[in-house]
């Protein structure tokens, strides 16, 4: 044995401590990532008290009904590496999201539109996807671009589709008009022309098999990870790491020095009797213009009713609002077709170039509108980005 590497066993390099602010799949998966590396301590703190962020399904201890606390949560995606990696800490049921859409006088309908929907909402006996498109192809406004929702719902589907199925839907989500919201959000609903019901494109949709707050706990139980709930990140501990990754908002941050950044949230009402008869599929979205976008039965998805084989029930209805009203909780960044929201924080981002310690992570640290396999994947890339400055060093 040479001197240097007998040295190097007895006085191993010393252990850099990371800070990780956020239990959601964000700050998770990078704990892991540079857990599983070695060469760190890593320390997740979150303010609230459970780990698992938005994705929090315990099941209610009154029906034994499993809810997402944060509204449902239907893992997809079509990236096989997020596949594996995720199946390291759970199992997976498979399952197929359907939506449906209540609609006054028509009764609920596939969402998204296709041949039923289409059918039902026009008394029509269309036959074929041909027959569809050619249908659609009747009503659609051709558009010369499609920079906003409306230019894409209206040259899709036309004028009365687009009122019935998305102005007032996207009022009450977004408080914003269609003209208003960019046409990516729209996009991330697929435009059928068979009876095909799926909600998602993806070739893997599956839910958790124990929930996902089994999947955080398998995924934050390593030897180098610490977690410390019920505790809001604070300036001081900037001292103390030697590098942070950051999932609060950007903004709250920077102290709002340019103006706070928009959020939309929602009120969850969960109740046993929601008042709703009769509903086919697990989620049922509000097309009129109450205050509800969508409603979800939470026995009818896999994995979520009673393990004693009870018939109980629960429903929760959402409200969106603005995050200012639902306690400052912000779910979802707003995209405007101004880019108003977008560029704002991007005078946050330029200002958290110049912090070298510490990395703005998840959808409020980067003022995205992620899906669950996107924060994963985003999460991942930055960990790997991390490891391989630190490699250059
Ligand atoms: N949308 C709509 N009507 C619906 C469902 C969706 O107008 O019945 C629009 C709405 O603007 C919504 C967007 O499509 O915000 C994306 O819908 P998605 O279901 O993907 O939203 P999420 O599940 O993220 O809330």
């Amino acid at each position: 044995m040479d001197t240097a590497s007998s040295t190097s066993q007895l006085n191993p390099a010393p252990l850099e401590n990371i800070l990780i602010v956020g239990a959601g799949f964000a700050g998770s998966v990078i704990a892991r990532e540079l857990a599983d590396h070695g060469g760190y301590n890593v320390t997740v703190i979150d303010q609230r008290d459970h780990i698992a962020g938005n994705c929090y399904d315990p099941r209610d201890q009154a029906t034994g009904v499993r809810v997402h606390h944060y509204g449902p949560h239907i893992f997809h995606t079509s990236d096989q590496h997020i596949v594996d990696y995720l199946s390291r800490f759970t199992e997976w049921i498979p399952y197929q999201h359907e939506v449906q859409a209540r609609v006054d006088g028509v009764g609920d309908v596939p969402l998204p539109i296709n041949i039923d929907t289409i059918n039902a909402v026009y008394g029509q006996s269309l036959e074929s996807p041909e027959e569809t498109k050619a249908f659609l192809a009747e009503m659609a406004i051709p558009k010369d671009h499609e920079k906003s929702a409306r230019d894409v719902a209206e040259g899709t589907f036309g004028k009365h589709l687009t009122e019935l199925f998305f102005a007032r839907y996207t009022k009450k989500m977004w408080d914003l008009d269609l003209d208003q919201l960019p046409a990516s959000v729209l996009r991330r609903l697929p435009i059928r022309y068979d009876q095909s019901t799926g909600y998602f494109n993806d070739t893997f949709q599956a839910m958790p098999k124990n929930g996902y707050h089994s999947l955080f706990t398998n995924m934050l139980d390593h030897p180098h990870i610490s977690v410390q709930l019920q505790t809001a990140f604070d300036k001081k501990y900037e001292e103390a790491y030697h590098h942070i990754f950051n999932s609060m908002p950007i903004d709250v941050y920077f102290d709002e020095c340019y103006g706070p950044l928009p959020y939309r949230s929602i009120q969850f009402e969960t109740s046993e009797d929601p008042g709703v008869i009769d509903q086919q599929v697990p989620t049922v979205n509000f097309t009129d213009e109450g205050p509800h976008t969508r409603i979800t039965r939470w026995d009818l998805y896999p994995g979520c009713a009673p393990e004693d084989g009870s018939s109980s029930t629960l429903s929760t209805k959402e409200r969106p609002c603005d995050y200012v009203d639902n306690h400052f909780e912000r779910y979802y960044p707003v995209k405007t077709v101004d880019g108003a929201p977008q560029q704002r924080y991007q005078q946050y981002a330029d200002l958290a170039k110049d912090l070298k310690h510490m990395t703005f992570i998840g959808r409020c640290g980067q003022y995205r509108y992620f899906d669950m396999h996107q924060v994963v994947a985003n999460s991942r890339n930055i960990a790997q980005n991390f490891l391989n400055l630190r490699t250059a060093q």
